[in-house]
This record gives C-alpha cells, structure tokens and sequence, in this order.
C-alpha cells in the first residue's frame, strides 16, 4: 500500500511500511496513480476526490472514492468471511445499518463450518469430476450429498466422519435418482411469493425447466432456481395459450430428457387448475412425479381482504365454483347457490358478472347480499370493489377492474368493515 497525504498517522504509516508500501507527505498528483493496481480516495475534499477519481480512470485503474458512490468504479462490499466460501454484501451505500443487519442474520445462519463444507468440496472435487460425467447428473450428485449426511456430519462438526461418507458416496458414483427426469407439479399461490410453501421453494431452487402461466406472479418466478429454463405456457395478448395436450407432451418430454421439470401453476394445482389432467397423462407413460399444494386464490384473496369465508351466525358453509362461460352462457346450480348462510366464491367471474348476479336474484338470493371482488388477491396493488347484487357490476365496470379478479358473494362480506387490516384501495 502507498500512501500519498500531507499528514499521516503514525498506525497507518507503519501498516503501509510493514506491507512492503511507501508513505509520501505532500498533496496528490495525478503522477501518483501510475503502475497502481488500485486506487482508493479517502480525503474530506470534493475536490481533491474528484481528482483522483479522474487521474485513475484516465489511466483505467479501478478507482473508489469513499462515500461518493458516483466516482467509484468499484465498491468495497461488507463481507461474511467463511473461507473459502465468502459472502459479498453491499447496499451501494444506501442503508449501512440495514446493511449489518442483513450480515448478522448470514453470521447466524452460516456459521464458520460451511466453510470447512467447502473446503471439503474443494479437496474431493476432482475426483466427482473423474468419477461423474459432466452435466445435470453431477449437479444432483452434489446437491444430494450437500443436503445428506455426509454434509451434516461436516456442519455439526465431525469432519472426518463427513470427509468418510463424502468418499463413500463417490464411490458409489451418481445415484440412480440422479440421472431419472420427474415432474413437479407446484401451487405457486395467489401471487405474494411469501404465501408459497416451504416444500415449493425447495422444489423451485432444484427445478431444471419451469413451465408458468399467467397467474404466476413475477416475484415467486423470481425464485426459481437462477439458471433454470423458463418456458411461458400462458396466453400472450392476442394469441391462444399452448394448448393444454402440448403441456402435457412437454412435460412428457422433458421428465424423459432426465431433467426435473417444474409445472408451475397459480393457486393449487388442483382448484380450477387442470392439474389432474397433467398428472393422468404423466401416469399413463409412466413418468415419476409429485403434486405440491398451492395457496387458493379464494384462501389469499379472503383473508388479505379481510373476509372470512365461513362464520358461524353467517355462512355455515363455502363454495367454489367457476363463472367461466362455456358457449356465452354460465351453467350452474343456480337454485344452490342462491340459498342463503352460504359464501359463494366465484373463479373467472369477471366477463359473466352481471348474469351471475342476475341468476342468483332471479332464484332468490337477497339482492341486497353483499358481494365483493377482489382485484390482483394478495399483490402489492390489490384492489378491493365493494356493493351487492344489485351493484357490483356496474361499480366494477366504472373501476375498470381487470383480471385476475375472484367474486365473494355472502353475508361474510360486510365482515370486512372491522377485519379488513390490509393498507389497500377499496372502491364502494
Ligand atoms: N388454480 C388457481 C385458479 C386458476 S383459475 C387457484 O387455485 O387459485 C384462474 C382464476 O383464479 C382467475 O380467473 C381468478 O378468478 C382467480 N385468481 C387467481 N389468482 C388471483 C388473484 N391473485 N387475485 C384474484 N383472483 C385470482
């Protein structure tokens, strides 16, 4: 390190004279810069800053400039040392404190063994090399055995005992799980990536292929395993979804190729999601997989908009159905839903709004029966519309809503009034 300041503290003199540095007591010269590998500016001077800055980027020396983010051309990150494993972390200079916050929960979740883990990784990883070929199967090698026990041995501390296992599993080789493709069939909830299960997250950080529709939020695809493939399945504006017998060829395909092949769908899988359809056509060719539930659209919407869905003076039971029109028409059992002390919840209701309701006064429903629709359930601009029978459609018009929308219609829905607890903009 060479120091260049018209003072100098005595620690940092000996620091840069122990290193090997120099230390030179007057003003910076452009002149400085040359031969350095890296250039950091420390001075309560702007203008003294500047200059650095500017004589180490005409020599294109990688340049920092403390607390002036705009002139630096590299960042210093605050950084959990578990070597050879090392987390960067850095909040371009935004949020220091949040900062070390962030840090000492990775303190804790990471204590020093993992970086014996990887060291241990380190020393054997040639020998996976040798003895697994490359690609997919050598990635679940160690995905396996970093989550097994020879892993857990090394974490609580028994080294030898992990080294021992890890060897044994090399020996073994790749496993025959490794290399047989499968297919995940995953619920990715309503939309708020904090609503998926644990068990999803987990199948989402390990898929090879992930094929998504409409309703799957931004943020949980967000949270999909980085280098995945990502095929979209959904309908694009103007043109037809692919068409759910090629959904089900590719996922076919693919488990077949040996790769892990994520499905996934909004909600659960199971509730107006066709999911059952995926799954009979992988049975029939014999393709290994499994179903993840989802959180339902109804679930998430009710509770982030403050209605329960049954209640004990109110609605003694809830039902499920679809407003999906088949041939212009919604066929349903109009004289059902029409009872009352029941919660209706209405999926794909937005276009047969009007005739719903219409049905349901029409077979004696109350037409003074609260309803509400909830706009874009659980995502940062949920919108709540508020009315009843005789209201709704025409209050949903003028507020333009747009899909995906969910209709809950019942007595529970005035309910809102005291338990909604969400910050949201509510239309009544
Ligand atoms: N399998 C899904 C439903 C698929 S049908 C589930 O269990 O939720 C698609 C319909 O679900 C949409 O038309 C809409 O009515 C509803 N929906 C899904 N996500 C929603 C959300 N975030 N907000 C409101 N409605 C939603």
């Amino acid at each position: 390190m060479h120091v260049v300041a018209p003072e100098i503290e005595p620690a940092l003199e000996r620091l840069a004279l122990d290193g090997g540095g120099s230390v030179t007591r007057r003003g910076f010269e452009s002149a400085d810069v040359a031969g350095r590998v890296l250039v950091v500016a420390a001075t309560d001077h702007g203008q003294v800053n500047r200059h650095v800055h500017e004589a180490a980027v005409a020599a294109v020396i990688p340049v920092n400039v403390v607390d002036q983010p705009e002139l630096c051309t590299y960042i210093v990150p605050s950084i959990v040392d578990r070597s050879p494993l090392v987390i960067a972390l850095s909040s371009g200079g935004n949020a220091p404190v949040l900062l070390r916050m962030i840090r000492e929960r990775l303190e804790a979740e990471f204590p020093a063994a993992w970086g014996r883990l990887a060291e241990l990784a380190g020393s054997l990883r040639g020998r996976v090399k040798q003895a697994i070929p490359e690609g997919d199967g050598r990635r679940r090698f160690w995905e396996r055995v970093l989550e097994g026990p020879a892993a857990e041995a090394v974490l609580s501390g028994r080294e030898e005992r992990g080294r021992a296992l890890l060897e044994a599993e090399i020996e073994a080789g790749a496993a025959p799980e490794d290399a047989v493709g499968e297919v995940w069939l995953v619920g990715a909830g309503p939309g708020d990536p904090d609503l998926l299960t644990l068990r999803a997250l987990r199948l989402m950080q390990r898929a090879d292929v992930v094929f998504y529709d409409n309703l799957v939020s931004a943020g949980v695809l967000d949270l999909v395993r980085r280098d995945a493939e990502r095929v979209y399945v959904g309908k694009r504006r103007g043109e037809h979804a692919v068409p759910q017998e090629r959904i089900n060829e590719l996922l076919v395909e693919h488990a077949r190729a040996g790769r892990r092949a994520l499905r996934l769908k909004g909600g659960d899988p199971f509730v107006f999601g066709r999911g059952g359809e995926e799954i009979a056509t992988l049975r029939e060719q014999g393709i290994p997989f499994q179903v993840v539930p989802g959180i339902t659209a109804a679930n998430g919407c009710a509770a982030y908009a403050g209605i329960p869905l049954t209640h004990r003076d109110h609605a003694q039971s809830v039902r499920f159905v679809t407003g999906h029109l088949k041939e212009s028409v919604v066929n349903l059992a109009w004289p059902e839903l029409a009872q009352a002390g029941q919660t209706v919840v209405i999926y794909m209701g937005l276009v047969a709004l009007e005739e719903i309701c219409a049905r349901l006064i029409a077979h004696g429903r109350a037409p003074e029966t609260p309803v509400a629709m909830v706009e874009a359930g659980t995502l940062p601009d949920q919108r709540v519309i508020v009315g009843d029978l005789t209201t709704i459609s025409e209050r949903v018009r003028e507020a333009g809503a747009r899909a995906p929308t969910l209709v809950i219609i019942g007595e529970v829905v005035q309910l809102r009034d005291t338990l909604a607890w969400r910050d949201e903009v509510v239309v009544t």
